[in-house]
């Protein structure tokens, strides 16, 4: 998944970017409501952090900018004072949560994997489908109840397909979610993580939890359980 940050407080901007790549997400920053509405707007992001008080354009008016550019990925959003009227705003102006400064690192990451679960229509912070469940607050797969064992980047390919069940979703778009934006992109490199994760999680080729749809790209093929 690829998150955005915009804050123009340095220290809290680089210590919560650190800690959210850390927890395995790709992540672009901005210091400033200019810079940062530009990454949401052009980049593919699939959530937003963004702070209220922002230099060059307030974080209320980029919320509202990429609202009014029908761009629907969650937004959440970090508030200096424990004043309702900002949060107030900010959930008006689109936001879907918030959460008040100083903050831990542990309620950000649990709000964002929260909301990020919620865009993709899960109910549960344990995604199940078929004999496959993904813990995505313990970035833990298992496979008919046996823990399967990922590097880094499977995890994100298989958590960004799983999150998103059942649409086709594609090379370009799983790199996108791999690498920071700086980072040599070679697209090739996703079938080579397709085809271990496939190994992995499916050795005798009976589950079939990852369909491969020519030219199109791949999409987790498994139907969701109900919520346990
Ligand atoms: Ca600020």
């Amino acid at each position: 998944m690829r998150l955005l940050v915009i804050e123009d407080d340095a220290t809290v901007r680089e210590s919560l970017c650190r800690q959210l790549k850390d927890a395995g997400f790709a992540i672009e920053q901005a210091a400033d409501g200019k810079e940062g509405l530009y990454f949401a707007l052009e980049y593919p992001i699939d959530l937003a952090i963004v702070d209220l008080g922002l230099p060059e354009i307030s974080g209320l008016d980029v919320i509202r900018e990429i609202r009014a550019k029908g761009k629907t990925y969650p937004v959440l959003i970090l508030t200096a004072r424990d004043r309702w009227e900002d949060k107030v705003d900010g959930l008006d102006a689109g936001a879907d949560d918030y959460v008040v400064k100083p903050f831990h690192y542990e309620e950000v990451s649990a709000r964002v994997n929260a909301l990020l679960r919620r865009a993709g229509g899960w109910a549960s912070s344990v995604l199940s489908a078929g004999p496959v469940k993904l813990d995505i607050a313990r970035q833990e797969l298992k496979v008919n109840g046996a823990k399967i064992e990922l590097t880094s980047y499977e995890y994100r390919i298989i958590e960004h397909l799983m999150m998103r069940a059942g649409e086709v979703i594609s090379k370009t778009e799983l790199t996108d979610r791999l690498y920071d934006q700086d980072f040599e992109r070679d697209s090739n490199v996703i079938e080579v993580f397709i085809g271990r994760l496939r190994k992995k999680m499916d050795p005798d080729n009976s589950v079939k939890p990852i369909e491969t749809l020519r030219g199109r790209g791949y999409r987790f093929a498994l139907e969701r359980n109900q919520a346990e």
